[in-house]
């Protein structure tokens, strides 16, 4: 396939939007203008942008091209639940999935086709690597699912959290996910304060120092084990930034703000992860850490190996934390009828042979 003419809009955030137009003569304050159509207006039609000069959406058009994924699949869940596979214009399919609660309404992104990190109980793992999402094609995926939830004289937003939790590891993708949630947190754009945005990481510990000064959204890491002899096993990331030093970039990522905590995901694995002395030895290493815990039941997949602790263990776990003052939920598992809980998406993609390429870049 011949690589897209023009550039997709969706690809700026508006600093490099306006950057842009200047270079072509045009003031900066029309990319205000041009991410106001898209963004709050759902406009994907530069012919329609109204308070744009006739001959200025000519050359638009021209210069740009607002292209957003193909929807492929839109799966409805019977928990109020939504999928979407969706394909990109290389042919690669990704999915993003929408869950509504009572008090807000939360879309998982994708930031990766597949992810090269390989943990031993993750589907998208299993899957393969093939390469990094563009910014737009991430923002896409939630002007999409926005779009697509939107009521005509509606008011309220349709989605109000964002969590960077779906395929991939965000934090290997950085410029692109730190373009993209620029973007989400822009007034004239989504609007999301950053307290809304999460973005999950398994660790990256460099990375997570970037972020801090780059986009200081919240940060969710995901531990899934106490000690780093499991942990090695269980994300193999851990061999490069051991338990240690991954807890000393989650102090520096909340360093000197009073009520920020860090969201620790623990995956909970029968027989695995999941005892009485392991909940102890995780009490003792979140002490120093302001930290809150998700335990995550185990969704399981064909091959996976691994099976869900049983209620009473995960509730066991949970009452340990909580009677060490370590506040913990128990992620209510969501969309596992349409495959769409934690761990399960898979998209569908070409060409895993970058998979072994990205391993081998991954522990250098
Ligand atoms: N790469 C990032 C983003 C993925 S987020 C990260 O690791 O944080 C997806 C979350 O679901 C992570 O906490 C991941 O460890 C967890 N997860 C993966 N596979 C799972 C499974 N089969 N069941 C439950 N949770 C899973």
């Amino acid at each position: 396939m011949n690589p897209p003419a023009r550039p997709n809009l969706l690809d700026f955030d508006r600093p490099s939007l306006a950057a842009f137009l200047r270079q072509r003569g045009e003031q900066p304050y029309r990319a205000d203008q041009v991410v106001q159509w898209v963004y709050q207006r759902g406009e994907d039609d530069f012919g329609a942008m109204t308070n744009l000069s006739r001959v200025l959406r000519g050359q638009l058009a021209d210069w740009l091209e607002i292209r957003l994924p193909e929807v492929v699949a839109d799966t409805p869940s019977r928990d109020g639940s939504r999928k979407w596979l969706l394909r990109l214009a290389d042919g690669n399919c990704i999915e993003s999935v929408f869950i509504p609660e009572q008090d807000r309404a939360t879309l998982c992104l994708s930031s990766q086709v597949g992810c090269a990190l390989n943990c031993d109980f993750c589907a998208t793992g299993y899957q393969g690597f093939n390469r990094n999402l563009d910014t737009g094609e991430i923002v896409g995926q939630l002007l999409l699912a926005w779009r697509a939830l939107q009521r005509p004289g509606q008011g309220r937003r349709p989605i109000t959290n964002v969590v960077m939790m779906g395929m991939g590891e965000p934090l290997a993708n950085f410029d692109n996910v730190v373009r993209a949630m620029r973007l989400m947190q822009d007034d004239l754009a989504f609007g999301l304060s950053r307290r809304r945005i999460t973005l999950s990481t398994a660790g990256m510990v460099p990375a997570m120092d970037r972020l801090k000064q780059a986009c200081d959204v919240s940060l969710a890491v995901s531990l899934h084990a106490p000690t780093d002899a499991l942990r090695d096993r269980l994300v193999p990331l851990n061999r490069k930034y051991p338990i240690a030093e991954l807890m000393a970039a989650c102090r520096r990522y909340v360093a000197g703000e009073a009520r920020r905590r860090i969201t620790f995901e623990y995956v909970m694995l029968d027989g695995v992860n999941d005892s009485e002395a392991q909940a102890r030895q995780l009490v003792a290493l979140l002490r120093p850490v302001p930290a809150k815990v998700n335990l995550i039941p185990f969704n399981p997949f064909p091959g996976s190996g691994y099976r869900t602790s049983p209620r009473v263990r995960i509730d066991r776990f949970r009452e340990i934390l909580l009677g060490a003052g370590i506040l913990t939920v128990t992620r209510k598992t969501r969309g596992d009828d349409i495959d769409a809980a934690c761990g399960q998406l898979a998209g569908r993609f070409r060409d895993r042979t970058r998979r072994r390429l990205a391993l081998e870049a991954a522990a250098r």
